[in-house]
């Protein structure tokens, strides 16, 4: 596969300048651009500048508004809601996140649900800056239907992700981000671009089949991991990102959605809580890095997140390699 090494400087000014050019205003582009330029500085290329078409289809239809000021509205002292009006999930973001966590290191627990926005990012880059900040983070978000509920034929659930992050006071926070399915469209399409067939038990063709095929399981559904474990997390994360914040099932966002191969409209739901205001404010930060050296004596044990940070740290320095495909995709635009 033919690629173009890039610095992150680099990535960063292709995504801000592409939105850009096609309606968004520098602080709109600007948010995207660092979600991207992350993704592609941590090695998680399925949301990286391969995403830069879909967000750039939704400004081109009009259905995301590249130009948006997302409102924050306090319905509770520990429920901080934030409307992105149409905006990129990123710039929503960036709005409530300094609200989020002084409702947390003043209530102890805090809930931000988002509402009104579009979605297409990977979590941790979300979840992580609350962790940085002290506090333990939640984040999940659904999508359209791409994950048959447990039992079922058809695709009902999003592939529904769930992040989980930890501060360490002087080290890199643990998070861990996964989806509910096997695995993530992001992956399944990156398979498909590349050609890769995909292990037993990902997915389904349209006629509900099992196959190893990226393109058939993108017409067909993918399975949530772990049975009907994964499949009641996926139904979860409806709830609290659809039911619980007035905000649409995965169906619904679908049903209203244009087509146009860009994230839908829907929400997120992320929550933040204070380790200070817990019980065991002096001994918390020791006593969770004991347990991760407890776990790491084992061979082959790492934590969530140590893949990312090893590349972060590697990119900084070398760049990144990027397909030639994506980039021509981009210029295409
Ligand atoms: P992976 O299966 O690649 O990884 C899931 C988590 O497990 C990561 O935190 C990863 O850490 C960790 N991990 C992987 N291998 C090990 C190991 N051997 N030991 C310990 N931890 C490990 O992620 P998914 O494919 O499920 O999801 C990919 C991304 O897609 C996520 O960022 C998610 O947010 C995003 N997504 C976004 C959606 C949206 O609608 N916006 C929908 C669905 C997914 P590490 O990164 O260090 O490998």
């Amino acid at each position: 596969m033919s690629e173009t090494t890039m610095t992150l400087d680099e990535i960063h000014k292709l995504a801000k300048e592409t939105l850009m050019a096609h309606g968004c205003d520098a602080e709109n582009a600007g948010a995207v651009a660092d979600t991207i330029t992350r993704a592609e500085g941590d090695g998680c290329h399925s949301h990286g500048l391969m995403r830069l078409p879909g967000y750039v289809a939704t400004l081109k239809s009009g259905k995301v508004n590249g130009k948006a000021r997302p409102s924050v509205k306090k319905l509770a002292p520990a429920v901080v809601q934030v409307n992105g009006h149409n905006c990129f999930a990123p710039m929503a973001l960036n709005e409530g996140r300094a609200h989020l966590i002084d409702a947390a290191k003043t209530c102890g627990i805090a809930a931000m649900p988002l509402i009104g926005i579009h979605h297409f990012a990977a979590l941790w880059a979300e979840v992580e800056p609350i962790a940085d900040a002290g506090l333990i983070g939640f984040a999940c978000t659904s999508y359209k239907p791409a994950v048959i509920p447990a039992g079922g034929t058809k695709a009902l659930y999003g592939t529904n992700p769930i992040c989980f992050g930890w501060p360490r006071p002087g080290k890199p926070s643990m998070v861990f981000d996964q989806a509910s399915s096997v695995m993530a469209r992001g992956e399944v399409m990156l398979a498909a671009r590349e050609g890769h067939t995909l292990p037993e038990g990902v997915g389904v063709d349209a006629d509900g089949n099992p196959t190893t095929d990226p393109d058939e399981v993108l017409k067909g559904a993918l399975l949530a991991f772990g049975g009907y474990k994964g499949s009641s997390i996926a139904m979860m994360v409806e709830l609290l990102a659809g039911g619980l914040i007035g905000e649409s099932f995965s169906f619904e966002a679908a049903q209203r959605d244009n087509g146009d191969g860009g994230p839908p409209q829907g929400g997120e739901f992320m929550m933040a809580m204070d380790p200070n205001l817990f019980g065991d404010a002096d001994g918390w930060a020791d006593h969770a890095d004991a347990f991760f050296d407890k776990m790491l004596e084992q061979d082959n044990v790492r934590l969530p997140g140590a893949r990312r940070h090893k590349n972060r740290g590697e990119t900084a320095k070398t760049g990144v390699a990027v397909s030639n495909i994506i980039l021509d995709k981009i210029s295409a635009l």
